[in-house]
């Protein structure tokens, strides 16, 4: 599925030109002009990586790099003014994964988000776990307790989709892309008809379910893990 990048710029051509160079290199993008509306947006839906202007009104990107490191390892590339080895040192010291000293060229930016992103897919684990339960991604293997699931591809892929970004909200043309990495037209059918066979195989109670949930008109979330981690 294709990767969410959310810039932060408050310059808003430049955020325009960067997000439409993105969108073609093949990212959905989301622009906040300042830190304020990109803390929000990070809240609503946590994108997979975020492009950081560090000279921001309202709550600057040095702020902002803090506040998100605070419960999340979203992968940030900070842009920063021509500055001195102190900024850049600092901004790596606050968590950011990268940084790009303007003016840059777009095509190094999508070079760097890439090599970003492949660094933390291969940092991601092995094993998800929410509550009871576990999925073993490179087995594809599915335990709830201690009791073996078996799921069908498209069920593995889904549940493997929304347990990677618990809480986040994923239309049903997402999912669908994240599946089979195509569109048909009776996409949203489709992908219900998985979540009801996925739900009838991992929910205690199908009919009432706590782990994949429905968000109306949009598609579907995986819940955030319990409280005091493992059941
Ligand atoms: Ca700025």
């Amino acid at each position: 599925m294709k990767p969410k990048i959310l810039i932060v710029e408050d310059e808003e051509q430049l955020a325009q030109a960067i997000a439409l160079y993105l969108r073609n290199a093949g990212f959905l993008t989301e622009i906040a002009l300042d830190g304020q509306t990109a803390l929000e947006a990070v809240q609503k839906e946590p994108p997979d990586l975020i492009v950081l202007d560090l000279m921001l009104p309202k709550v600057d990107g040095w702020e902002v790099c803090h506040r998100i490191r605070k419960d999340s390892q979203i992968p940030i590339i900070m842009l920063t003014a021509r500055v001195g080895e102190p900024a850049r040192i600092q901004g790596l010291e606050l968590g950011a994964d990268d940084y790009l000293e303007k003016p840059f060229s777009l095509r190094e930016l999508v070079a760097r988000i890439q090599a970003v992103l492949r660094r933390s897919a291969k940092a991601a684990p092995r094993h998800l776990v929410n509550g009871a339960l576990v999925v073993d991604v490179e087995k594809r293997e599915v335990r709830y307790g201690h009791k073996q699931i078996d799921l069908t591809r498209s069920e593995f892929d889904l549940l493997v989709t929304l347990m990677q970004h618990p809480g986040r909200v994923f239309s049903r043309l997402q999912l669908l892309e994240a599946i089979q990495g195509t569109t048909a037209d009776s996409f949203d059918r489709a992908i219900d008809s998985h979540i009801k066979n996925l739900r009838k195989k991992i929910e205690p109670d199908p009919k009432h379910p706590q782990l994949i949930l429905t968000v109306y008109g949009v598609g579907y979330r995986f819940r955030k893990p319990p409280e005091g981690g493992q059941e």
